[in-house]
């Protein structure tokens, strides 16, 4: 038997198949990916594994152009959260309202007065062009902005702790998703640990027994992420500040989410707001931009006016400190707080947690024979009742009442799992991802966030679940 020979590169780049992926990719990745293809099938051929029309130029201009389209293809990709859980860490927490988006869009498409005071035309303070809007919506005497909270604790902590102890109630030492542990950020940031109570109750005779000429500031953190409910005991902020200022300490508080207004008045679980931790006695407050404030990626370190200066004269400030687009879009979220009859309407976080429930089952009744008529008989597909959760660690054991589309296969117990993940998998492989959740052997889409119906239903049709 003839051995088949694999065309040469020029071969298949004569091909016309090959002119529109020039025009497209340009001579240098169109060349190097066929030479990786050549590569890989030589010793197929070799061993005679391929026919002829598997290595001709057409078919492998064809594969070539597959493998060029799919490096192309972006990696940060949109996708549909219908998990339940509204401020998802991993899937980008807040979203953006429009006009925080034409905010970012001029940063970034023309120069700007990041650093430039327009009235005196001498250099300025990027923390200059939110603070009016920050001290005016918390209070706050003055701020400075970094790239996340965690970033903000390191650099309060690294402020004005360093070298001295920091105390802390033991129900306090938590660790946030993503190795953030409380522990850890204090010994990094040089303050040495000196935890005070127990896990459930710390009183204030624990603080003023741990207080010596060793002692730098007092922390107290927002237990975010879980709940400790029975037999507790907790000293108010405005005790504990009181407590650290007749000692001469500064108290730090990581709220961690905080939020800039009282969420019950849109029927949501109470958070500690900003504005009450300062008027409580708090001297430096920390929390995130993306979490219950709803805007871009930030941490905001807000108080009192000479410790902010300290900290901003700490050189790791330059290290963390935020970029333009961040601080455009921050600037303009924290505008729409100063309309806060609107704010539900304009602001998308708060939007979307505030959907209420019978919108959303209006919606899943609307789509579930959709869906039903697209899996076939082995998916029961109904319309329920949900719970959602807020996320990022904000009221973790608030439940917010939703409605999902539930799909259950009606299939034998021992197939269920394998049959759940397909359809898991299918569905995170549509042309933008849907992720849901599976529990209770179902695969749930919790629909508080299917805002774009139209081009959720678009794609449908695209579902290729396996059997
Ligand atoms: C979320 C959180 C952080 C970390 O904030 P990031 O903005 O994610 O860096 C720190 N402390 C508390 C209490 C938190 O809840």
């Amino acid at each position: 038997m003839m051995s088949l020979r694999l065309p040469s590169i020029d071969g298949v780049l004569r091909h016309p198949a090959c002119v529109p992926l020039l025009e497209r990719h340009g001579r240098e990745s169109l060349l190097a990916s066929l030479r990786q293809l050549l590569d890989e099938l030589r010793s197929s051929v070799l061993n005679g594994q391929l026919s002829a029309v598997e290595i001709s130029p057409e078919v492998l201009a064809g594969r070539v152009g597959e493998r060029l389209a799919q490096q192309q293809r972006s990696h940060v990709r949109r996708v549909f959260n219908l998990t339940g859980t509204v401020l998802h860490t991993n899937l980008g927490r807040a979203l953006l309202p429009d006009e925080a988006i034409d905010a970012v869009q001029m940063a970034a498409r023309y120069p700007l007065n990041l650093e430039f005071d327009l009235a005196s035309g001498k250099r300025g303070d990027r923390d200059d062009l939110i603070e009016g809007l920050i001290r005016e919506l918390t209070g706050a005497e003055a701020v400075t902005v970094v790239n996340n909270n965690a970033a903000a604790v390191l650099l309060t902590l690294n402020s004005l702790g360093a070298r001295k102890e920091g105390i802390i109630s033991r129900g306090e030492l938590i660790e946030i998703g993503g190795a953030f542990r409380i522990p850890d950020i204090m010994a990094r940031a040089g303050v040495r640990l000196h935890e005070v109570g127990t896990t459930n109750r710390t009183h204030a005779r624990d603080y003023e027994a741990a207080i010596s000429p060793r002692s730098g500031l007092i922390m107290r953190v927002h237990a975010s992420n879980y709940s400790i409910e029975g037999f507790t005991a907790r000293v108010p902020t405005a005790e504990l500040a009181e407590l650290a200022h007749r000692h001469g300490l500064p108290l730090l508080e990581d709220l961690g989410s905080g939020s800039l207004l009282d969420l019950t008045r849109w029927g949501l679980p109470a958070e500690p707001t900003v504005r009450q931790a300062l008027l409580d006695g708090a001297d430096i407050v920390t929390f995130s931009g993306d979490k219950l404030l709803g805007g871009p990626q930030a941490g905001l370190i807000v108080g009192r006016k000479e410790l902010i200066a300290k900290i901003k004269t700490n050189p790791l400030k330059r290290a963390l400190r935020v970029d333009k687009l961040t601080l455009a879009a921050l600037e303009a979220v924290l505008g729409l707080y100063r309309d806060p009859d609107r704010l539900a309407e304009r602001l998308p976080s708060l939007r979307l947690l505030t959907r209420p429930q019978a919108d959303i089952f209006v919606q899943a009744s609307r789509l579930q024979p959709l869906l039903a008529e697209i899996l076939g008989s082995v998916w029961q597909v109904s319309a329920v009742e949900a719970l959602g959760m807020i996320g990022s660690g904000s009221q973790p054991v608030a439940r917010l009442p939703s409605a999902a589309l539930c799909m259950r296969p009606q299939v034998s117990k021992r197939l269920r799992g394998r049959c759940l993940l397909n359809l898991e998998a299918a569905l995170r492989a549509l042309p933008i991802p849907v992720l849901g959740r599976i529990d209770d052997d179902a695969l749930w889409l919790d629909l508080r966030q299917l805002d774009d119906e139209p081009a959720w239903l678009a794609q449908l049709s695209h579902l290729q679940v396996d059997p």
